[in-house]
C-alpha cells in the first residue's frame, strides 16, 4: 500500500488528477539555486506535425493545435499556470485567435487553463460527462482522497453526447466519445485531412496507463479507445498520446496488445478465485517492470481488478 501511495503522489503531479489550486508543484520545479544558475527554459514548446498542425509539449497533457484562416482549434490546455505561456506559444504560430478548445476529459492537466482560454475568446467544448464531472465532488478511492468540484468558470460551455464534427481550417475534425475508457467522458479527436489523432489519456506512450475507475473508467474501454484510433489510422498517421512523445500506429498496436495482456492475465486469476493481494504478489506483469512510472504494477493490477468489477 505504501508503494501505491507513493506512486499516487507522483501521479497527481504528472497527470493532474487533482485540481490546480491544491496541486503540489515541488516535483516539477528545480531547486532554487539550480534555477538561479540555469538559463530560463520555456515550459511549453511547439513541435510541427506538418501543414497547419502542431503539438505543444511541456508539463501536463499534450496539446494538439490546428491553425489557419478560421482561427485556432486546440485539443486540451494543460494547467492554469501555463495558460499565458500557451497563448504566447500559439501566438508565434498564428495571429488568429484561439477559437475552440476541446477537453479530452475532465482532469486538471488537460483542462486547467480553460478560464485563461475563455478569457481570450475561446469556446470550451467537451463530452457531456466532462462538464458533469467538473461539477462533482467524489471520493477517489485509487488515491484515498476527496476530489472537490471545480470552479464553474472552468466548465465547458458546449457539450455533446456521442460524436461532434467541427469543419475548421479546411479539415474535418471528429471528436468521438469513448464510453468508460480513461474516464467516462473521454473523446479521441481525429483530424481526418491532416491524418492526426489525439487520444488524450486513453494512450500513454512508454508507460503503464492510468485508468480512472473512480471517474467511470475501465481498462476494457481504454482498449476500445486505442482500437478505434488504430482502425482509423494508416502507416502515416501521427498519433498524439495524452502523455509521452508523438507516436505511430505500430506503437499503438503494441500498446493494444499489452493492455489486452494485462486484462487477460488479471481476469484469469480473478476468475480462478485469487484475491487482489494474491494477484499483486504473483507479479503477473513482471515483463512490464520497465513501463512503471507514476502508475506502478500494483496500481495497474488494482485498476484492472476494479474494471472487472472487483472491490478494494
Ligand atoms: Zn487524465
Amino acid at each position: 500500500m505504501k508503494q501505491l501511495l507513493l506512486a499516487s503522489s507522483i501521479f497527481l503531479v504528472a497527470c493532474g488528477a487533482q485540481t490546480d489550486a491544491s496541486e503540489p508543484e515541488a516535483a516539477e520545479k528545480p531547486a532554487p539555486q539550480v534555477e538561479a544558475e540555469a538559463p530560463v527554459k520555456p515550459n511549453i514548446t511547439s513541435q510541427s506535425l506538418g501543414g497547419n498542425m502542431y503539438m505543444l509539449l511541456g508539463p501536463g497533457g499534450n496539446i494538439g493545435v490546428s491553425v489557419g484562416d478560421d482561427g485556432v482549434y486546440m485539443i486540451d490546455d494543460k494547467f492554469a499556470r501555463f495558460g499565458q505561456e500557451i497563448i504566447d506559444v500559439v501566438g508565434t504560430l498564428t495571429d488568429k485567435p484561439i477559437t475552440y478548445v476541446l477537453n479530452t476529459h475532465h482532469h486538471g492537466d488537460h483542462s486547467g487553463a480553460n478560464v485563461e482560454m475563455k478569457a481570450v475568446g475561446a469556446t470550451v467544448v467537451a463530452h457531456d460527462n466532462v462538464r458533469a464531472r467538473m461539477g462533482m465532488s467524489y471520493m477517489n478511492q485509487a488515491f484515498g482522497r476527496q476530489q472537490d468540484a471545480r470552479d464553474e468558470a472552468l466548465w465547458p460551455t458546449l457539450t455533446f453526447s456521442d460524436e461532434m464534427t467541427l469543419w475548421f481550417n479546411g479539415d474535418e475534425v471528429r471528436a468521438i466519445h469513448i464510453p468508460a475508457g480513461h474516464t467516462d467522458g473521454d473523446s479521441i479527436v481525429h483530424f481526418v485531412g491532416a491524418n492526426i489523432i489525439h487520444l488524450g489519456d486513453n494512450y500513454f506512450l512508454g508507460m503503464l496507463p492510468f485508468v480512472d475507475v473512480d471517474s467511470g473508467g475501465t481498462i476494457q474501454g481504454m482498449i476500445t479507445a486505442q482500437q478505434t484510433a488504430f482502425d482509423l489510422s494508416d502507416v502515416n498517421t501521427k498519433i498524439i498520446p495524452g502523455h509521452g512523445p508523438l507516436s505511430t500506429k505500430a506503437e499503438l498496436g503494441e500498446s493494444i496488445k499489452r493492455l489486452q495482456a494485462i486484462h487477460d492475465r488479471v481476469k484469469a486469476r480473478k476468475d480462478a478465485g485469487e484475491s487482489l493481494e494474491a494477484i499483486i504478489a504473483a507479479d503477473p506483469l513482471a515483463d512490464m517492470t520497465k513501463l512503471e512510472s507514476f502508475i506502478d504494477k500494483p496500481a495497474m493490477i488494482t485498476a484492472t481488478w476494479r474494471s472487472l468489477g472487483g472491490d478494494i
